[in-house]
């Protein structure tokens, strides 16, 4: 089957009726027609319609079937075949403004890195590196969505968690002829209940061997709760909401009420080396973040776009200090391109056959944008001052006050609805519950900032730093 339409898209979830808990009730009828999400679900339709429409850069010949299947399910032999999962990744990401971190390219693109790295686990005690890559194929033939969910919920922290009994973290309470029995939660899948799968992988850490797994299962698999979070859709006006009523793609607490996993869809269970080497060791770090700082680059374009917009409408150009906050984020942008272009330029096949990214330069990439995007939504705020509140609604500019409000509110460039819409825009992407939403997710976006510095430091290689001041000294 080749890639999917929007329409098929739409159906496919519409028939699956997962269990979605919204508001003290489950979604009752079809999920793309409900309020909290079928904005999102529109957008999201509309991307596989891109699909469809360019085929060149979004698909490619499937070595199976011969179909033409989706490019992010591309696994790169090539310097090519990553610059083309690039182009597809900001084919999408301008079509979204980079605003959904969990358009389908994320998860294909991980399912993908899994099953290319599936030789990490062979051999390793309850793994099953063979189902992973027939699970990936049947995956890019049928162009399934996916969901995800790794975390533990936030019971306990501390260095010495796994002394304690946590009863909250999803386990492996029994394994029977048909499979594995799981129960209890994990976090946070983001379009939870809007996908055909939930792919599930024990984050690397401090778990127990009931705690180490890999599956994915259809979202509707009995026993399995999406519980989602307060709906962050302003309203449906393109005007007064013009990112929230699009791109709002939810958040859920996964509940496992003794789920069956079927044998087939297990892919590891009850090995902790073999979930943290299927994450650390595999190819999953360097490709997704490939696709995420792909994603990045388009949405720091949207941002600075926006500020620029704000700069010309009231004319504040020839400021020093506004000049500065702008190239600050121009500054963030051409270094986001340069690190991916130089991630690319500097990777290299592995021993699989597998043309990788540069794993540090992404590191630097990512990292660098989880700290610097709060940024650029303060400077946003910063430009836009009380811009950012004067924005009355669609309702307002179809009253008899819109005279009004269009002479009142203009600019030097813009009329006054112009005005509006643009500065919405601005607190929409910045100060809304969407906006300030969007800005924690990007903050841990490949998780916690405070731990990717860590992996950082220690993956880095430095001793050729430090053999530099050593040879300096010895002069
Ligand atoms: C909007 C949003 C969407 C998300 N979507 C998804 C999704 O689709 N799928 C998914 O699997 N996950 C998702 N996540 C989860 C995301 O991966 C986690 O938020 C992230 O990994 C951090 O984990 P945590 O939230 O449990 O924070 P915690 O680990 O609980 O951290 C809380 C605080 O404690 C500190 N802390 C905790 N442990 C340590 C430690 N060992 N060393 C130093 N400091 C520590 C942290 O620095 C932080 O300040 C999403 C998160 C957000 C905010």
């Amino acid at each position: 089957m080749p890639v999917i339409s929007g329409d098929e898209y739409k159906k496919r979830i519409d028939r699956m009726h997962a269990e979605i808990w919204l508001d003290g009730s489950p979604i009752q009828g079809r999920i793309s027609e409900h309020p909290a999400f079928r904005g999102a679900i529109k957008s999201q339709g509309e991307l596989y319609d891109l699909q469809l429409k360019h085929k060149d850069v979004m698909t490619y010949t499937s070595d199976k079937t011969g179909n033409a299947v989706g490019a992010s399910f591309l696994i790169p032999r090539t310097k090519e075949d990553l610059e083309k999962r690039r182009q597809m990744v900001q084919v999408w990401a301008r079509h979204t403004g980079g605003l959904m971190g969990r358009s389908p390219d994320y998860m294909n693109t991980a399912i993908t890195a899994y099953a290319a790295s599936s030789t990490v686990i062979k051999g390793e005690m309850n793994s099953y590196p063979e189902r992973l890559t027939a699970f990936y194929e049947m995956a890019r033939e049928r162009d399934l969505s996916f969901t995800h969910a790794f975390v533990s919920p936030q019971y306990n922290r501390s260095s010495l968690a796994i002394l304690e009994d946590d009863c909250t973290n999803a386990r492996i309470i029994d394994t029977t002829e048909e499979g594995i029995i799981m129960h209890g939660a994990k976090l946070l899948a983001t379009q939870g209940g809007m996908t055909d799968e939930l792919f599930v992988l024990s984050a690397p850490g401090k778990i127990s061997h009931e705690e180490a797994y890999a599956f994915s299962i259809p979202s509707n698999t009995k026993g399995l709760k999406f519980i989602a979070r307060q709906s962050l859709v302003g309203d449906d006006s393109a005007f007064n909401s013009p990112l929230s009523s699009r791109f709002e793609e939810m958040d859920s607490v996964v509940v496992f009420d003794h789920v069956l996993v079927p044998w087939e869809r297990v892919f590891i269970h009850e090995n902790i080396k073999a979930v943290d080497d299927l994450y650390n060791k595999g190819k999953f770090v360097p490709l997704t973040l490939h696709q995420i700082c792909s994603r990045q680059a388009v949405k720091t374009e949207l941002l600075l776009g926006i500020a620029q917009s704000m700069v010309e409408s009231i004319e504040i150009g020839e400021y020093q200090h506004v000049q500065s906050k702008v190239s600050e984020i121009i500054t963030g942008l051409e270094t986001q391109k340069a690190l991916l272009l130089s991630a690319e330029a500097t990777g290299k096949v592995d021993e699989d056959g597998v043309f990788l990214p540069n794993r540090q330069l992404l590191y630097v990439a990512i990292h660098q944008f989880q700290n610097l995007y709060p940024r650029y939504t303060e400077i946003v705020q910063l430009l836009g001052a009380s811009g950012m509140i004067t924005i009355p609604t669609v309702k307002d500019f179809n009253s008899s006050i819109a005279p009004e409000l269009d002479t009142y509110l203009q600019s030097k460039k813009h009329t006054g609805r112009e005005k509006v819409a643009l500065y919405r825009l601005a607190w929409d992407l910045t100060m809304s519950s969407f906006g300030t939403r969007q800005t924690l997710y990007e903050r841990f976006f490949f998780g916690d900032p405070i731990r990717v510095s860590q992996i950082m430091y220690q993956q880095y290689d430095k001793s050729d730093a430090t053999a530099f001041v050593q040879s300096f000294l010895e002069k």
